[in-house]
């Protein structure tokens, strides 16, 4: 019967944290999940395997909830430097690269960290389709205080406004909105904390009239103070969150705020400071990263909720293979393979609020990776996909792509 596929999955990591399913045959009718059992000899006497990936595992597609796609993640000084001063025109082929590395890697969803001119708002508006199909939510420009961290991704309130009478004056946001409430970490200094740049009622205030409007407040934010204030004012998210400590962690659990905590950025800073001959400064940094694996820790035996976002086109972060990244250090700190997925997929979704994404179940659309290998070869081998199904069809795309056949040397 046309329209009706069976497709045979050696493991199903199904994206809700839940055991992974041991041989299954999924059923796809229309492009939708119909149905799922366990793989017999009496299945398939039935029904012809439209395809058989017992050799494999399945999932839903990935969702990266912090990426920069106006920035790539070179490690070249200058490279870095021509793309902060580019204009939006400029930047266009670097977005739809990065898209690409992206889709290539099994990332179908991601949520942008802001930047400067508004250049990733811009190509998806000037975009009729995109040639990748990834979905993107971008908050255009980030909110930050003048005198402080952020010029590189966003704006500031005019003199003598609030962060709310600057939100309220701007028009054409999107689903999120993006604000910077702590510096950067210190490469120095380690622990070294920044003050918050704005105070818990004025975001607050922000946050109230954005929920008015269905939307949601990403906060960047390092360090106890800025950490704290941003979700005691209600924020939907808070990006990075070095140094918060565990009272900030228990917050954040008790209020259902999702972390995103960015912990590949630290591994490639100490990477890059050791390339340089830098040694105190990847002293620190490794510093940094072990303290925040330990966080990361923490927060799963709190129960809070962990989103996997990886920061990518910051430096030595790649757009795609970063998740990857992301995901080993996720595998430090104790995490389990359906946990990691879960972060990846469901508990992205739920931020996003893209309610038909990162679940691989029964009445869900049939979007779903393919990878080789048993799953204790992974998330190593998430790097190879074999396959990536769309609507129940594999893609095209990435059929045709020379990337993936580039990746696959082991
Ligand atoms: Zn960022």
């Amino acid at each position: 019967m046309t329209g009706i596929s069976y497709i045979r999955a050696g493991w199903l990591i199904d994206g809700s944290g839940g055991p992974i399913l041991r041989d299954v045959v999924m059923t796809i009718t229309e492009g939708s999940i119909t149905h799922i059992e366990k793989y017999s000899e009496q299945i398939v006497q039935h029904r012809k395997l439209t395809a058989d990936f017992s050799f494999g595992a399945v999932m839903p597609p990935f969702i990266d909830s912090h990426v920069h796609l106006a920035m790539s993640g070179s490690m070249d000084q200058q490279t870095r430097e021509n793309q902060l001063v580019a204009g939006c025109e400029e930047l266009e082929p670097y977005i739809e690269t990065h898209l690409e590395q992206l889709f290539n890697h099994g990332v179908l969803t991601v949520r942008d960290g802001g930047d400067r001119d508004n250049c990733v708002h811009t190509y998806l508006n000037r975009a009729a389709s995109l040639k990748f199909p990834v979905q993107v939510i971008t908050p255009g420009r980030a909110w930050h205080r003048k005198g402080r961290y952020g010029g590189l991704i966003g704006r500031c309130p005019a003199q003598g406004e609030t962060l709310a009478e600057a939100y309220l004056r701007e028009e054409g946001h999107t689903s999120f909105i993006k604000l910077v409430n702590s510096g950067l970490n210190s490469l120095k200094n380690y622990g070294k904390e920044t003050a918050p740049q704005f105070n818990a009622e004025e975001i607050r205030m922000l946050v109230r009239e954005a929920e008015k409007d269905g939307r949601k407040v990403m906060v960047h934010a390092n360090g106890k103070l800025p950490v704290q204030e941003a979700v005691e004012a209600g924020c939907h998210s808070i990006e990075h969150g070095f140094f918060m400590g565990r009272e900030n962690l228990e917050l954040m659990a008790r209020k259902g705020c999702f972390w995103v905590p960015t912990v590949c950025t630290m591994k490639a800073y100490a990477e890059i400071l050791s390339y340089q001959g830098n040694v105190n400064g990847e002293v620190v940094a490794r510093k940094n990263l072990q303290h925040q694996l330990d966080q990361l820790r923490l927060a799963r035996e709190i129960g809070v909720k962990v989103v996997l976002g990886t920061d990518s086109g910051s430096p030595g972060v790649l757009h795609g293979e970063g998740v990857f990244e992301e995901m080993k250090l996720f595998t430090k700190a104790g995490y389990s393979l359906e946990e990691i997925v879960q972060s990846a997929t469901s508990l992205g979704a739920e931020l996003l609020g893209i309610t038909e994404a990162g679940l691989l179940q029964k009445g869900r659309p049939a979007d779903f990776l393919v990878t080789r290998g048993t799953p204790a070869q992974l998330p190593r081998k998430f790097s190879y996909l074999e396959s990536i199904y769309l609507a129940g069809k594999p893609s095209e795309i990435y059929l045709k792509n020379p990337m993936k056949h580039v990746q696959g040397t082991d």
